[in-house]
């Protein structure tokens, strides 16, 4: 074995493989892999081989879609075949939510170029002879389906072999039964790994082991947020009924899913593999993989398989008088929200994780190329960010995991509504004044870990939500929280923001480097600052402001902790001259926004806040009530004047109180996070995560304003101004979607020319209450950008009319906030 390698990959299961893979494709053949056992050792060698093509995320239908496309070329080029039957993928729908949840994922396969058809029942029996249509006593009618014609299933150990040789031919070492043990970081920052075959230095490592990723991460110091599940398949004998219609010249029978019964079906051999994704299923090795599990399996459990057996038997009557051949019953790689960490390790270099796979077969393909494109190119040819391990932080405690990855897991098949809010593990990480919020109505949702609330409910209202892909319960009073803050005044509570503070001799030069705006230079202003990719996309955004001479307040979205420290962190001269700290939890944010918020504060603060002693975009450190040390900044991202308050969070209950006694003359409320989306809306305010990727620029965002070309060097600068030369090839844009009667666009949704061609994506959609229309962002082809064009935009299944607004729609001139 070599001593020395650009790059170790630790796991020889479909994920590493593939990324070793695409590393020596990419020219980085010194990489080696090890595997423990031998290669599939781990939970590929009994995948069923499923390839669904089916996902609700942008990023992650991304990487299905290139692995299936990399997976039929595959034998070509290494002479291994992989098994793979593209039988096509038939999924049932026997509600109306159903249809809607395959009518909005439509929008994105369509974004992204995945072929598919929605069909009726019709051609439901046509492609599938043996199934039963329903009558809606015992088995629900069919009311239409979503066909994929060109996924199918694969063997995963061939297809595991095809890489290897893939691999093998390009240079690539794998050495198997060599574990890794023990690993130091060396004073020149390489890994230093000790196996059992002796040991090994790396600039990169990756981590790919599947059900090992805890035990893998604890060697390197990290809580990686993996736990496997059990998940269990049923392998039948023969199927006569199955026989004689293949005999009698039936193709190969699509996959069949019968999402509302939780469990898919698939020949095999003239048979059925029948998995279905149980409630009960529970968590496994949350402390380890056990040295003598090895590859062994956990034995059948069919109680718990049973209903979803008796529902498939009811679905296809034939599989009933097959004999049961085995049960597979695996661990599977989990994360709390069921999508793979895929991207750098946080708090080191080049320590990179390709792990959490529950779809690893499907996911192999894309996850190697992402991730061997981020290593050698230093960035991701997509945006990843649903991937990306940093979207998780340190409140992934052990129990946390369990109890999600058990959730996820039974939830597999549950309707996706975009409102959902699974209710597993929470509340975890509370603001202050949860409790508060809660008597007062709130109906929380989770992000990050943090408790938000998403509405309040009146009097007399249950506080719950019916969530839906249309308008719901909640409608009418997010509504008039958003009209509260554009009448009167309202609180939203954002303690969940990021926050650090950058201080030092370096600190305003190092920020400046790391944005395309001009970092404030003066005390008391605020600037909104990108930082970009090299490729010059947009990476975070941050609002800075200067709290003192070389003292920087720098905030940014509460999701985003990790993935902003880490960046940071890793940005940071190493000379001394700056000091970064993480305060996002020492310091709590109340927005007070609408037109009276003035007044409000005015009982509570006794620096003037008129226009000329306190102007939009300036703030001040100052006394608020009892409290000290509150940073009053005059921003917010509703677009109303207001001011948001960051002060020290033990004074979060005094805040709260006393700016609650002060507003009730006012008419103050409480909104919450759909307020918010509606009124920031309406002002074209784009949200990082979704309007702002590292798939668009600043130019391509509408963001000019906040690029200063002529300011010195800054990260992507060059990619930039590339870009100007060879002409921005989107542009941002607001549009009002005509004739909704009941469904918002919520983003992802395709958007059309008049000729029907796809000519852009949206990114965000809501309902504007204040302004009455139904609105949408998104990126459309810079021709089609015009103020007033008219464009088409499909939301759920419908063909809509569109026109192009003027950016900011509700109060372009920024009256309110100027006021
Ligand atoms: C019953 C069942 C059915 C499934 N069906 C499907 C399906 O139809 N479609 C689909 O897409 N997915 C399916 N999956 C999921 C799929 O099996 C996994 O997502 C995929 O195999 C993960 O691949 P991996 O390479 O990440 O992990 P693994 O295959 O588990 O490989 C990890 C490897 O790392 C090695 N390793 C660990 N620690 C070390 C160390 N310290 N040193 C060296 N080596 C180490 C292990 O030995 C192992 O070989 C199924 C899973 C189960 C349980």
């Amino acid at each position: 074995m070599k001593t020395h390698a650009r790059v170790v990959v630790i796991g020889g299961g479909v994920v590493g493989v593939s990324t070793l893979y695409h590393l020596a494709l990419k020219g980085w053949s010194d990489a080696v892999l090890l595997e423990r056992a031998e290669l599939t050792a781990g939970s590929t060698w009994h995948a069923a081989g499923l390839l669904p093509l089916f996902n609700m995320s942008y990023t992650v239908g991304q990487l299905h879609k290139y692995s299936v496309d990399l997976y039929k070329r595959l034998p070509a080029e290494t002479g291994q075949d992989v098994s793979f039957h593209v039988t096509g993928n038939l999924r049932l729908a026997t509600c109306r939510d159903r249809m809607d949840e395959y009518q909005k994922y439509c929008g994105t396969a369509n974004t992204i170029g995945v072929p598919f058809q929605v069909i009726g029942p019709e051609q439901v029996r046509d492609l599938w002879p043996l199934v039963e249509l329903g009558d809606g006593a015992g088995t629900p009618k069919i009311v239409g389906a979503l066909y994929h014609p060109d996924d199918g299933h694969i063997a995963p150990a061939d297809l595991t072999m095809a890489l290897r040789k893939g691999a093998r031919s390009r240079g690539a070492e794998i050495q198997e039964q060599c574990e890794v043990t023990a690993v130091k970081h060396t004073p020149s920052g390489e890994w230093h790994l000790t196996t059992n075959k002796g040991d090994i230095v790396a600039e990169h490592v990756v981590c790919a082991t599947g059900n090992y990723a805890r035990q893998t991460g604890r060697m390197f110091g990290l809580n990686v947020p993996s736990i496997p599940v059990e998940h269990q398949y049923i392998v039948y004998d023969e199927s006569p009924e199955l026989k004689a219609y293949r005999q009698g010249g039936g193709r190969e029978l699509a996959v069949l899913r019968e999402s509302d019964q939780s469990y898919y079906l698939r020949e095999e051999r003239m048979g059925w593999i029948l998995g279905p994704y149980e409630a009960g299923a529970p968590a496994r090795f949350a402390d380890g993989v056990p040295a003598w599990f090895g590859k062994s399996l956990f034995e059948g459990d069919l109680e718990r398989l049973l209903p979803h057996v008796e529902a498939a038997q009811r679905r296809v009557p034939s599989l009933a008088a097959c004999g049961i051949k085995d049960i597979v019953n695996g661990p599977i790689a989990y994360t709390p929200d069921g999508s793979p960490l895929i991207g750098p390790a946080w708090g080191g270099r080049n320590l990179w994780l390709n792990e959490g796979h529950s779809f690893g077969i499907t996911a192999a393909g894309g996850a190697g190329w992402q991730l061997a494109e981020w290593m050698v190119e230093g960035e991701p040819g997509i945006d990843m960010m649903a991937v990306d391990p940093r979207r998780y932080g340190p409140y992934t405690s052990k129990r946390y995991v369990v109890q999600k990855n058990e959730e996820t897991y039974r939830n597999v098949f549950v309707i996706h509504f975009p409102d959902e809010e699974r209710p597993d593990a929470r509340p975890a990480k509370t603001s202050p004044v949860y409790d508060k919020l809660s008597r007062m109505g709130a109906v929380f949702g989770q992000r990050y870990g943090w408790e938000r609330a998403n509405w309040f409910a009146p009097p007399g209202v249950p506080a719950k939500d019916h969530w839906s892909f249309r308008r719901s319960n909640y409608f009418e009073h997010v509504g008039n929280e958003a009209l509260r803050l554009r009448k009167h005044v309202g609180i939203i509570d954002l303690t969940p923001f990021t926050k650090h503070e950058v201080t030092g001799p370096g600190a305003e030069s190092w920020l400046d480097g790391l944005v395309a705006n001009k970092v404030p230079t003066k005390i008391g202003r605020i600037a909104l600052c990108h930082a970009l990719t090299r490729r010059g996309g947009i990476r975070s955004e941050f609002t800075i402001t200067k709290i003192a001479d070389q003292h920087f307040y720098v905030v940014s979205a509460g999701a985003a902790e990790r993935y902003d420290n880490d960046y940071l962190q890793q940005q940071l001269p190493r000379d001394g001259s700056v000091t970064l700290r993480n305060i996002t939890m020492s310091r709590g944010c109340f927005v007070v926004a609408g037109p009276r918020s003035r007044d409000v504060l005015a009982k509570l603060v006794d620096a003037p806040l008129d226009n000329a002693a306190f102007p939009w975009l300036t703030g001040q450190v100052t006394e608020v009530g009892l409290a000290t040390d509150v940073y009053l900044l005059r921003v917010n991202f509703v677009g109303a004047l207001g001011w948001e308050l960051h002060f020290p969070i033990e004074y979060a209950h005094h805040l709260f109180d006393s700016l609650l006694a002060a507003g009730a003359e006012f008419n103050l409320g409480l909104a919450g996070m759909r307020a918010m989306e509606s009124l920031r809306l309406e002002k074209s305010y784009r949200m990082w995560g979704s309007d702002l990727t590292p798939d668009y620029s600043p130019y391509e965002a509408g963001l000019d304003r906040f690029v200063r070309l002529n300011k010195g060097p800054f990260i992507g600068k060059e990619a930039l101004e590339k870009q100007l030369e060879a002409g921005v090839p989107h542009r941002f844009i607001t549009f009002e979607v005509h004739g909704v009667t009941d469904a918002d666009p919520l983003g992802n949704e395709p958007l059309f020319d008049a000729k029907g061609n796809i000519i852009g994506r949206a990114t965000a959609g809501y309902y504007g209450h204040a302004l009455r229309r139904s609105l949408g962002l998104g990126y459309v082809k810079p021709e089609f950008a015009a103020l007033g064009g008219d464009i088409e935009i499909e939301i759920l299944g419908e063909r809509k009319r569109a026109t192009v607004l003027v950016d900011s729609p509700y109060d372009p001139e920024n009256q309110d906030l100027r006021a």
